[in-house]
């Protein structure tokens, strides 16, 4: 066995010039001649179609100078080795298995679940085809790990019955399915409207987001917040607005001399000098899904310091204000 070693010679000319090989010969013929089978995960993707990886890295050695072709018993191929090099070289190899679902994509593909009467869903069910289409354009996934398959109408409808076999009301075997679907599960049927109202203003958010700009993470997400990780992503971007902020902080000086937290005082000016004149953040108290989409109100927003700000977001579900009041009362 060579390992990965053979491997780290290999050119781009040398892979391209074994893919031209193998389209002359065809597959079945390419593969005989260089002793491989079939692959049965990683293909590189050349002008839309696929090659056996393995296969391609074997022969191509063969074209580097002075080299003979690695047969299929002289080196391991897959994750570890043939993958990294041909995907180093600038070969696209999308991986065997695309990454695991999130909260929102759980909370989206049930939601769909309940409004089928808890039902599981086919995947030429124009529903799963259209969520199908809205969570390739959730921005969590990086486009480098998805495979051929990501979320495409086939994955969604397994996952509407991940979600409907686990139904407490469902008689036949379940589906494997993952912890998190257990667990949004639990939460729609505990709360139904409320969850509705989350997955609708997800949907919502990801069909509107013209700008992009929630594809640009933010730094609060330590914490994965029960209206999942976009409508988290979204409140910040809200509550970052500078225009937003500044009308609170001048309507907040009509009945106030100076700025400060409205949790602990904290007087950004009074501490730092004329850096922290009129200086505050200001924070959402109502929920993203429960306001909708509405334009904000000056009298949900409340002004606070970054350390206060930054405890009410720590944990899910976040604190109110009033509570964040009361840990600092209990800590005096
Ligand atoms: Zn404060
Ligand atoms: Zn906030």
């Amino acid at each position: 066995m060579v390992g990965g070693m053979g491997l780290a010679d290999l050119t781009a000319d040398a892979v391209n010039t074994a893919i031209d090989e193998y389209d002359q010969l065809g597959g079945e013929t390419f593969l005989a001649k260089y002793g491989f089978g079939p692959a049965r995960d990683y293909f590189v993707i050349r002008n839309g179609k696929a090659y056996d990886s393995k296969a391609i890295a074997g022969a191509a050695h063969g074209y580097l100078p002075g080299r003979a072709p690695l047969r299929a018993d002289a080196f391991s191929g897959g994750r570890a080795t043939v993958v990294p090099r041909l995907r180093l070289l600038g070969f696209h190899v999308p991986p065997h298995r695309s990454p695991a679902w999130i909260r929102d994509e759980v909370i989206l593909a049930c939601d769909l679940v309940a409004q089928n009467d808890w039902h599981y869903m086919d995947s030429e069910d124009p529903r799963v085809i259209e969520l199908s289409g809205l969570l390739q354009r959730l921005p969590f996934h990086p486009v480098e790990l998805r495979s051929d398959t990501f979320r495409n109408p086939n994955s969604v409808a397994r996952k509407t019955a991940d979600i409907a076999t686990h139904h407490p009301d469902y008689t036949g075997a379940a589906t494997k399915g993952g912890a998190i679907d257990k667990e949004v599960l639990a939460e729609f049927l505990d709360d139904p409207a409320g969850m509705h109202e989350i997955a609708e203003t997800l949907r919502h958010a990801i069909a509107t987001d013209v700008v992009g700009q929630l594809f640009t993470p933010v730094d609060d997400e330590d914490d994965e917040v029960k209206e999942g990780r976009l409508l988290q992503r979204q409140h910040f971007v809200r509550e970052r607005d500078k225009k937003l902020r500044a009308q609170k902080i001048g309507d907040f000086l009509k009945a106030h001399p100076r700025v400060h937290c409205e949790v602990c005082a904290f007087d950004f000016e009074a501490t730092y000098g004329q850096r922290g004149h009129q200086y505050a953040e200001v924070h959402h108290v109502v929920p993203l899904h429960a306001s909708g989409e509405t334009k904000t109100k000056l009298a949900d927003l409340i002004v606070l310091c970054a350390n206060c700000h930054r405890m009410i977001h720590r944990y899910s579900p976040w604190l109110t204000p009033e509570q964040l009041r009361g840990l600092l009362r209990a800590q005096a």
